[in-house]
């Protein structure tokens, strides 16, 4: 049975999330736990979300409040800390700098790790893939504890633990990811094994302000006053999405499959939650990315094709649009998805749908949130959206 902790927590106050935290580490064990956690001087990795160049604060990313409150904790067993990340686009350390999380950093004196400086790893037993590059600075660390935001995501349904350690794939191999696992299914096994090379020791999930609808970056801030804390990844996520909405954990890609896989633990009577109480805690009519049943085949040309005819499609909306191109940068298909069109006097993309993948990095990292996501007709009728 895996345990996690269930914390509720008001605001971004850096004294009140460490009081947080601290009630969370006693609940799992206490400082014998955290002895065995964070071993004296070991080298520790903090993986936050950044995702992109973003405000500090900004629901986006991980809130520097956490971060400071985290690297508290942590100083008190080993003065070897560092961090990174390496965001959807944007340059790192301007994300790190912006984030705010480069200024506790100095303070505390901790690292700033280069996710860019990569090394080459094989994989005993994937799911997937054998063959992995990783950021050297979570490879190597003693341990990996990953700083999650809860939020929803377009393609992945919900992205938290699982999904954030996605950063330690360096710069645009992210993209060649998404080019080659077209599909929730395939995409959540590959997210697995890349799990399975960074071993991430600790999860804590900031939900203080969570994101719902148009997320991972462009949904509405939703206050849901929760942090999850535990050591497995899946059972921190499982946990999350029992909040958000998903009365069925199976329903997220990511959660069925590393259930099927034996992966991790994902359904509530593998989970011990300790702390508050799931039903104190739910956030009723939190807005969710979507609902659908996953549609997988065993050919990549066969996944393109039911992604076309049942994903929903990225659509523009032209009053925010601001004509930047930004979503034809990041759109990882070869040849391009997107063009531009004139529409009523300004410039806003156009999507080929038949060569979209839906892996949806255009919405993800349209700086004005001006690609929402649009709803097959067909995926309805079918039942495979509610
Ligand atoms: S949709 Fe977004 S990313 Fe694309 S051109 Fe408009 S503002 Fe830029
Ligand atoms: S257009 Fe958007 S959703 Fe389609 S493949 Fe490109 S980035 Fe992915």
């Amino acid at each position: 049975m895996e345990k996690v902790a269930l914390l509720k927590c008001t605001d971004y106050d850096v004294d009140a999330i460490e009081k947080k935290l601290r009630e969370g580490f006693e609940l799992l064990g206490g400082t014998a736990f955290l002895r065995s956690l964070i071993p004296a001087n070991s080298r520790v990795l903090l993986k936050p979300n950044f995702l992109t160049v973003i405000e500090k604060g900004s629901p986006v990313i991980t809130h520097y409040a956490v971060f400071e409150a985290v690297v508290r904790i942590v100083k008190e067993y080993t003065d070897n800390i560092a961090f990174g990340d390496s965001p959807g686009s944007g340059d790192t350390r301007k994300a790190a700098e912006k984030s705010g999380l480069m200024e506790v950093a100095d303070r505390y004196g901790v690292k700033f790790a280069d996710f860019n400086d990569e090394v080459h790893v094989e994989l005993d037993k994937p799911l997937m893939y054998k063959f992995w590059n990783v950021a050297r600075a979570a490879y190597e660390a003693d341990v990996v504890i990953t700083l999650p935001k809860l939020k929803t995501h377009a393609m992945m349904y919900y992205t938290g633990a699982v999904k954030n350690q996605f950063g330690c794939v360096p710069g645009s191999k992210k993209g060649e990811w998404h080019t080659k696992l077209p599909d929730a299914v395939n995409f959540s096994k590959m997210l697995l094994d890349l799990n399975s090379v960074v071993k991430t020791s600790f999860a804590i999930l900031d939900g203080i302000v969570a994101m719902e609808g148009n997320g991972p970056r462009n949904g509405t801030p939703r206050k849901m006053d929760t942090i999850i804390m535990g050591k497995s990844l899946t059972a921190v996520d499982s946990t999350a999405v029992r909040l958000i909405g998903y009365d069925n954990v199976m329903a997220v890609p990511l959660l069925e499959v590393a259930h099927d896989t034996g992966w991790g633990a994902v359904l509530p009577e593998e989970i011990e939650v300790l702390g508050e109480k799931i039903e104190d805690m739910r956030c009723e009519g939190f807005k969710l990315s979507r609902s659908a049943k996953v549609v997988n085949f065993i050919t990549p040309s066969l996944n393109k094709l039911a992604a076309s005819l049942t994903a929903p499609d990225p659509v523009v909306n032209a009053e925010k649009c601001i004509s930047c191109r930004k979503c034809n940068e990041v759109c990882p298909e070869r040849p391009k998805v997107i063009s531009f069109v004139n529409r009523n006097g300004k410039v806003v993309p156009k999507w080929n749908y038949r060569n979209c993948i839906r892996c949806f990095c255009c919405q993800e990292l349209c700086p004005v949130g001006a690609i929402e996501t649009r709803d097959k007709k067909l995926s309805r009728m079918l039942g495979i959206i509610k």
